[in-house]
């Protein structure tokens, strides 16, 4: 009895972007155990392994306790707040008086309360100056926001969770959501119209597994295919012409374009067979109800967004978008990736604004009642150009919040180059030990999901509550209060005397998204978002009715854009930036590997049960034709190796890859000492999925 719970509250989880909602049972005001919530429209008494063990990973020897200051290498001593601010804001200061403002910047993430990321990019872009910040959200979903931005006039992923369940066909696209989205996966288990599931991937992933046809193509030969079956649908007459002429743009111009792909070429470079495509063409022709979901196999590449949107060009000329079951869909990674997109004051002016425009920045400053020369006229260096920055020696001090680029960016050998070049380099996370800690002259310790209050925005733009269950350990800090806190330091906390709290900035964001697509006017409080199970946007304060539990964007056919028409974009694909070759004869594709673990694994290789459900040393996916040619026996040792760098890792031999390529998860440190630094011209994001390698046994 002694350790049974005495309370029950709930709030949404805070690692991937489903956006479960969790009962949080409390002893004497502490949360101790996790169950599902059964009633929330999102997960419907489900949870993944991540969710029933979010509790546990606060409970760590590695988290930061207290600011750390570095004395010498591999050598940090404890300070106290005053000490660790002071610092921080001689430092940073110091720097900017002898380089220039724009020579701080800052990376956060997707990960943080949005009230928290708000408050952030106000602080650094309207109190201390910097100009440059970007967030992790770069790695993940810039392809799809620009994507959606360009097609549809603003970052709208259309669809609500219920579509999963009223498809009668579902195309996943470079997605595993049977692994990296279990809970809307399990949604397609419950389809009750005996759907047909497309998979289109290189790799037999667990969802292609359960698919009623899976594509299996050449990597990064989606652009062509996806133009092909434009072609045939166009030449079958299998298209809306109705939709496409009251609601779309720039039709013709597709139309003509795509007869460019007769089935030879998509033959020829996707490496599927011809019944294979004519079988995709005709599934899309004979659905009702036509969903079309993406990840990261889509946005983490060379031509993102171009593909991206050759998928938002087929459901928009089937007409199927708008409707139930019907969509152009991209799922968000982390649980707050929309949350930063729009409020992150990276490449959007907060609540979804342009930098650029000037009626936008007089709106932000009027809300925020700050002088509107405070913000920047122009756009932020995108993550990328950051990093070249500081090796350029243009930035000096960067201040890392919550992300850990020295494990997960692309060019990983680069960074930890560059990360030894600045003069500065604050670090604040709730982990002390993470690779890029590892690098820092300062760091600053933060409480975690479930140590603090806010919001998150899930993938079908769900307003979702988090909440505090526990004590921070020691003496970390919410992030909303360290930013108060150097506000305070840096001498503009008059700017945010009015932030008190998270739900404050709530409320200004409220009135920051007033007349946007996203408009959140309508939510009136936390308590709202409480009772009404999550609360998804647009949700104006102009509507009479209490918030509908499911809610998909465009059913009146009317986009954002300036004449409310979506718009048909397309281009010539690109060349792969580094194709196999004599010397790297293999294509090296990256992703997730299992549900249990996290990214990084920054916080899931604190849980026992997580760390015991997946491999603990890296692995290699590699083919038995290609495992035989090299003598390669299962759980051998074995090297991969790219231009850029080497590992070792034990080879799993499957037919889940391809002859000529193999995978190895992301969540390992060494992944990205392989990959290539490639990047979407159109969204900056890197290209993770494909690079040349080759494969020795010594
Ligand atoms: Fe949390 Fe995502 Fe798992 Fe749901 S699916 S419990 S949001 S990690």
């Amino acid at each position: 009895e002694k350790n049974l719970p005495d309370s029950t509250t709930q709030m949404v989880c805070g690692f991937c972007g489903t956006g479960c909602n969790l009962n949080i049972h409390l002893k004497e005001g502490e949360g101790i155990c996790v169950s599902p919530t059964t009633e929330y429209p999102v997960n419907l008494g489900m949870a993944c392994p991540k969710g029933w063990e979010a509790l546990s990973v606060l409970q760590s020897p590695n988290r930061a306790i207290s600011p750390l200051v570095k004395k010498s290498p591999n050598h940090w001593e404890p300070v106290d707040w005053d000490t660790a601010l002071s610092l921080f804001t001689r430092k940073f200061k110091g720097i900017q008086q002898q380089h220039g403002a724009d020579s701080v910047a800052f990376l956060s993430t997707g990960q943080m309360v949005t009230e928290e990321m708000a408050f952030l990019g106000a602080l650094a872009k309207f109190g201390m100056g910097m100009k440059h910040g970007d967030g992790n959200t770069r790695q993940c979903m810039a392809s799809a926001v620009t994507a959606y931005k360009q097609s549809f006039g603003f970052d709208s992923p259309p669809f609500t969770y219920q579509d999963l369940e009223e498809s009668d066909v579902l195309v996943f696209v470079g997605a595993n959501p049977c692994i990296a989205h279990p809970i809307m996966w399990e949604r397609v288990m419950r389809n009750p119209h005996s759907p047909e599931i497309i998979t289109v991937d290189p790799r037999k992933t667990e969802t292609a597994m359960q698919s009623s046809l899976h594509l299996q193509i050449y990597p990064k030969s989606d652009l062509p295919l996806f133009y092909g079956i434009a072609r045939i649908l166009i030449e079958q007459g299998a298209i809306d012409e109705k939709y496409i002429q009251e609601h779309t743009e720039g039709f013709q111009e597709f139309a003509d374009y795509v007869t460019a792909y007769p089935l030879e070429r998509v033959i020829a470079e996707t490496g599927l067979s011809q019944a294979m495509i004519e079988k995709f063409a005709d599934l899309i022709k004979s659905g009702k109800r036509v969903s079309f979901w993406w990840t990261m196999g889509v946005n983490q590449s060379y031509q993102g967004v171009r593909t991206a949107q050759a998928l938002i060009n087929l459901a928009l000329m089937t007409g199927n978008i708008g409707r139930p079951g019907t969509g152009a869909n991209s799922i968000t990674g982390q649980c707050n990736a929309m949350g930063s997109r729009l409020f992150s004051n990276t490449t959007n002016l907060l609540g979804g604004h342009d930098f650029l425009n000037a009626e936008h920045r007089d709106k932000v400053a009027r809300v925020l009642s700050i002088p509107t020369e405070q913000i920047p006229d122009q756009n932020s260096w995108p993550y990328h150009k950051i990093i070249e920055g500081i090796l350029a020696g243009k930035i000096k001090g960067l201040w890392v919040i919550c992300t850990n680029p020295a494990h997960s960016w692309i060019n990983q050998g680069q960074v930890r180059d560059i990360l030894d070049r600045l003069d500065f380099l604050v670090v604040q996370d709730m982990y002390h030990d993470t690779e890029t800690a590892k690098f820092a002259d300062l760091i600053l310790p933060a409480a975690g999901w479930g140590e603090k209050e806010g919001t998150f925005i899930n993938a079908e733009r769900r307003i979702g509550r988090v909440k505090r269950v526990k004590r921070a350990p020691g003496q970390a800090l919410s992030d909303f209060s360290i930013f108060k806190l150097i506000a305070q330091y840096w001498g503009c906390g008059e700017m945010f005397s009015n932030w008190k709290s998270p739900e404050d900035v709530f409320q200004l964001m409220k009135q920051l998204s007033k007349g946007q697509p996203c408009d959140f006017s309508g939510v009136e409080d936390y308590t709202a978002i409480d009772e009404q199970g999550g609360i998804q946007w647009p949700f104006p304060d102009t509507e009479t009715q209490p918030p509908a539990p499911q809610r998909r964007l465009f059913e009146d056919g009317i986009y954002p854009h300036e004449n409310g028409r979506a718009r048909f974009i397309f281009s010539e694909p690109s060349k792969m930036p580094e194709p196999p070759s004599d010397q790297y004869p293999f294509i090296l594709l990256t992703g997730r590997g299992t549900a249990s673990q996290w990214h990084t694994q920054t916080r899931t290789r604190n849980s026992d049960v997580l760390r015991k459900l997946y491999p603990e040393r890296i692995y290699v996916e590699i083919n038995p034709q290609d495992a035989r040619a090299q003598s390669i026996q299962p759980n051998d040792w074995i090297m991969i190796e790219s231009q850029r760098g080497h590992l070792k890792a034990r080879a799993f031999i499957t037919q889940s890859v391809q002859p000529g390529q193999l995978f190895i998860p992301m969540h390992y440190e060494e992944t990205n000492q392989l990959t290539d630094a490639v990047f979407d011209p159109h969204s900056s994001q890197p290209s993770y999925k494909c690079c040349a390698v080759k494969v020795s046994t010594n």
